[in-house]
């Protein structure tokens, strides 16, 4: 798919470039540009090229004022395309037995420390009832790589947790799975389920010599078969897909620019750019001393940097945040890009409805419950979203690549994800966060640009009000 050495040269050239203030600011300025045309064009806008992006991932971090217009560039980009609102989701994790032998993970195989569950039905409805308790209807559901857990269970899985109802209005309206690499033949199966939003798969690391060391053993070994594997989901009738790269495993400026060209290869291939990339930086994790000493350790000011930069690269795509990183950090990167974000997470299969039932992957650093999470982000001015639309809708695939590309997320998304948020503010949230989610809603109906869609949600948001739920426009 891609050459290591042109990966190298690319950040040879940008190095070079990147002590030029004047071409550093030309890119920016053409990043902002293009998120300008987003809205006014009916142009497809393709983020920035793969030799921009070599530059802006050579800045010099310490080079304060110049990191400060990237991050204003990034936030402009994200507002311009996402608005302020942030999709919230939750990992629910069905099994942690394992047979890779993945340095960086806490479900590896040879793991004695960690103590191993797979949840039955009965376990993974309570697991849904605790989750749509705290107000979820978006959920990723994750599995190690073990025959001890089967596709078959994992499908058996989705159609229990989609069945699971509670009372007020509790349900999951959006299961999106990352699951260990399949073969066409499972993917069908998987699709087949009629169910599933988005398959992610990160390659952790696109450095092949690094690829090999941290996963010695296992199913993963092979960084091709692992490589491909968005290849094969789409071909098998997959609609959206996610990647990522776990940071810390290598230099950042390779992984984010073999992520773009992974981006662009199945852009150009399928039509189907990536509807998510994930930025998972290493955490420490139960007898897991790999993690201890890092020689590609991602600092803070270079974490921010990188989703900054995958956001001028990527516009289109979704930016998804995991509670590895602290609450500070968090908000930080809200303004930089990300526009989904895991709340209240466990990943202990088990977690939400016991305690101590098994071990988790890695250690958390946000372990606020989703309410405080919520309320954090109200604050801030963010409209938090459970919005499923475009997925029920099937504006999924090529379609949804078409909408995101003009930058008409925006037109659709910011109202329902309004509602969504107003079903939460209506059903789950405490007083406080009510009433300054609903100060922030009423600003909100007046930034509605089509006036049909703001009547349209001025006429849903009285159903709510009234009883009525789960509308979208
Ligand atoms: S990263 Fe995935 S495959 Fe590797 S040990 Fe952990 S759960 Fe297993």
């Amino acid at each position: 798919m891609f050459d290591e050495n042109e990966i190298y040269s690319l950040i040879e050239k940008g190095k070079k470039k990147s002590g030029s203030i004047t071409e550093v600011k030309q890119i920016l300025a053409k990043a902002k540009k293009q998120a300008l045309c987003f809205s006014t064009s009916s142009e497809y806008v393709q983020g920035l090229s793969e030799e921009e992006t070599a530059v802006l991932l050579n800045l010099d971090s310490s080079n304060l004022e110049l990191m400060q217009e990237l991050f204003d560039a990034a936030l402009y980009v994200k507002r311009a395309i996402y608005g302020n609102r942030i999709v919230i989701f939750a990992p629910l994790y069905v099994s942690n037995y394992c047979q890779g032998g993945c340095l960086y993970c806490g479900f590896r195989h040879d793991n004695k420390a960690i103590k191993r569950k797979k949840l039955n039905h009965n376990e993974l409805i309570d697991e849904v009832k605790a989750l749509q308790a705290q107000g979820h209807k978006r959920l990723l559901m994750l599995m190690g790589d073990d025959p001890a857990y089967t596709l078959d269970e994992f499908v058996e899985a989705i159609h229990v947790v989609s069945s699971v109802k509670t009372a007020t209005s509790g349900e999951i309206r959006r299961i999106n799975v990352e699951i260990p690499a399949l073969d066409k033949e499972d993917f069908k199966k998987l699709k087949a389920t009629d169910k599933i939003g988005t398959y992610t798969l990160f390659q952790e690391t696109y450095h092949r010599p690094t690829y090999q060391k941290v996963h010695p053993y296992g199913p993963k070994k092979d960084y091709d078969w692992r490589l491909n594997t968005m290849d094969r989901a789409l071909e098998s009738g997959m609609d959206d897909v996610g990647i990522g790269v776990l940071f810390g495993l290598y230099d950042y400026r390779f992984e984010v620019l073999s992520l773009l060209k992974h981006a662009n290869h199945l852009d150009k291939k399928y039509g189907i750019g990536p509807h998510t990339i994930s930025v998972p930086r290493i955490q420490s994790a139960l007898n897991t001393p790999f993690t201890d000493n890092l020689e590609f350790a991602l600092s803070d000011l270079d974490f921010k940097k990188v989703v900054a930069i995958i956001r001028l690269a990527v516009p289109y795509t979704g930016i998804i945040l995991s509670t590895r990183e602290n609450e500070q950090m968090r908000r930080e990167v809200y303004n930089l890009g990300v526009s989904q974000i895991s709340a209240g997470s466990k990943t202990e299969p088990g977690g939400y409805h016991e305690e101590k039932c098994s071990s988790g992957q890695f250690f958390l650093n946000d372990i606020r419950p989703t309410h405080e999470v919520i309320y954090d982000l109200v604050k801030m001015g963010f409209i938090p979203s459970w919005c499923t639309a475009c997925y029920r809708l099937k504006r999924t695939g090529k379609v949804f690549m078409q909408i995101a590309k003009k930058g008409e997320i925006q037109d659709c998304c910011h109202p329902n994800a309004l509602l969504s948020f107003i079903e939460y503010l209506l059903d789950y949230a405490d007083q406080k966060t009510r009433e300054l989610g609903l100060n922030l809603i009423d600003k909100e109906i007046a930034t509605v640009p089509n006036l049909k869609k703001r009547e349209q949600l001025i006429a849903n948001i009285e159903k709510l009000k009234n009883g009525t739920r789960d509308l979208f426009i």
